[in-house]
C-alpha cells in the first residue's frame, strides 16, 4: 500500500505532476530546453518575488548550499545555526576550505538580531547564512528581523536556506535583501527530489566573480553565466524531467494563489501545533512555529516506530525526530498540496492508534 507522506521531504507529489516527470525527452541544448528553463525562472521569480536571476541545478538543496558558500565567500563566512541544517553548511564551508565560523544557539531557539549585529559588526565577515525554516527543531527564524538586521552591512552576501519552506511560507527575496534564497523540489515545492533552484543577486554575482576557486560543478556563477551566454540553458545536462515538472507544478501553485497558498500552511500548522500542545508539547519556542511542519516533544513517551508502523498499515507515515531529537521528538510535515482535511485525517488515525480521546 503506498503510504501518504507527512515527513518533512520528500513529500506526497500529486499524479499530474508525477506524470509530468514521464514526458519524453528533449535535446538539452533545443530551444524548446531553452524556452522550457526560462518559463520555469518567470514563475519562480513570482512566487519568491524576486527580478533576479533564477539557477537550476540538478542536485537536491545541499548541492546549492555547498555551491553557494564556495563560490561566494572572499573574505570570511558566518553560519547562524538553529539545528542541524545550519551545523551542515558550516560544515560544507570548511570542507571547502572556506574561511568560516559557526554561531549556534540552543536547539529550539531562533537567531536574534543581537547576534548577528555582534557577528557582523566585527568587519571579519563578508557572507552570511541563515536557516529560514529548520526542518529537525520545527522552527521559522524571524525573517523580517534578520533581514532587517543584515541589511546594515550592505558588503554582506546574504545566504538564505529555504530549503523546508519555500514554497509554503512568503519569502519576499528582493525586499529583504536575500543574494541567494536556496530551496529543492521535494519539499514545499511539491515534487520528487532531485532538483534544487535558488535565487542569485547582482551583488552575489559581483563577489562571485572575484573568488577564484569556485568548485565547478556547483560554481553558481558558471551556471548563471551559461543562461547568460547559451539562453537559459544549463552547463551540463540537466534533469528535464523535473523541469518538465516543475514548469507545470508552478502553474499549479500560481494558480492556488500565492496567498492562499501560504494560508493554507498556516491553516494546518495551527490545527497540527493545537493538537500538539493538547496531548504533547511543541519542541520550538512558540513565538517562531515553523508553518511547513511541526517538531514535537515526545512527551508520552511513546514508541515512535510502532506508531509509524501502525500508521503505515492504515497507509500514512510520519518522521522520526532528526539527529539527536530522534527518539525526543517526532514530526509532521504539512507542506506543499497536502490540505487541512488530510492532516485532520492523519491526526485522527494517531488519536485512534495511542487511544487519546478527543
Ligand atoms: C531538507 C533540507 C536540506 C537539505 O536539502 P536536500 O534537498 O535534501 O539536499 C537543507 N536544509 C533544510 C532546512 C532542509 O529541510
Amino acid at each position: 500500500m503506498h503510504k501518504k507522506l507527512f515527513i518533512p521531504g520528500p513529500v506526497e507529489v500529486q499524479p499530474a505532476v508525477l506524470e509530468k516527470m514521464a514526458t519524453p525527452m528533449i535535446g538539452h541544448r533545443s530551444k524548446d530546453a531553452s524556452k522550457l528553463q526560462e518559463r520555469i525562472t518567470g514563475k519562480v521569480q513570482e512566487m519568491l518575488y524576486t527580478k533576479e536571476a533564477i539557477l537550476l541545478s540538478t542536485s537536491s538543496g545541499s548541492g546549492l548550499m555547498e555551491g553557494a558558500v564556495r563560490s561566494c565567500t572572499l573574505k570570511r563566512a558566518a553560519i547562524f545555526a538553529v539545528g542541524a541544517f545550519g551545523i551542515r553548511w558550516y560544515e560544507m564551508a570548511q570542507s571547502n576550505n572556506v574561511p568560516v565560523d559557526l554561531f549556534e544557539v540552543e536547539w529550539g531557539n531562533a537567531t536574534t538580531l543581537e547576534m548577528i549585529d555582534e557577528v557582523l559588526s566585527t568587519g571579519k565577515y563578508d557572507l552570511i547564512t541563515i536557516t529560514h525554516n529548520e526542518t529537525s527543531t520545527g522552527l521559522m527564524n524571524p525573517l523580517e528581523t534578520i533581514a532587517g538586521a543584515i541589511k546594515n552591512y550592505p558588503d554582506i552576501v546574504f545566504c538564505l536556506d529555504a530549503v523546508s519552506s519555500a514554497g509554503g511560507s512568503k519569502i519576499e527575496v528582493d525586499k529583504l535583501g536575500i543574494d541567494i534564497c536556496i530551496t529543492s523540489t521535494q519539499k514545499a515545492l511539491g515534487l520528487p527530489p532531485g532538483m534544487a533552484l535558488c535565487t542569485f543577486s547582482q551583488k552575489a554575482i559581483e563577489r562571485a566573480q572575484q573568488v577564484r576557486c569556485r568548485g565547478y560543478y556547483l560554481d553558481l556563477l558558471a551556471l548563471y553565466d551559461y543562461i547568460q551566454k547559451k539562453d537559459y540553458q544549463y552547463p551540463s545536462t540537466p534533469s528535464l524531467s523535473h523541469m518538465f515538472a516543475l514548469d507545470y507544478q508552478l502553474d499549479c501553485i500560481l494558480a492556488e494563489g500565492l496567498d492562499q497558498r501560504f494560508a493554507r500552511h498556516i491553516d494546518m500548522a495551527e490545527y497540527t501545533r493545537q493538537w500538539a500542545r493538547e496531548h504533547f508539547e511543541l519542541f520550538a519556542d512558540e513565538r517562531y512555529l515553523s508553518n511547513t511542519l511541526t517538531t514535537i516533544k515526545n512527551t508520552r513517551k511513546i514508541d515512535i516506530s510502532a506508531l509509524n508502523r501502525e500508521l503505515g498499515a492504515r497507509g500514512y507515515q510520519i518522521s522520526n525526530g532528526y539527529g539527536k531529537l530522534k527518539d525526543k521528538t517526532f514530526r509532521i510535515a504539512h507542506m506543499a498540496d497536502c490540505t487541512l482535511e488530510e492532516v485532520k485525517e492523519l491526526i485522527d488515525n494517531i488519536n485512534d492508534i495511542l487511544k487519546i480521546k478527543n
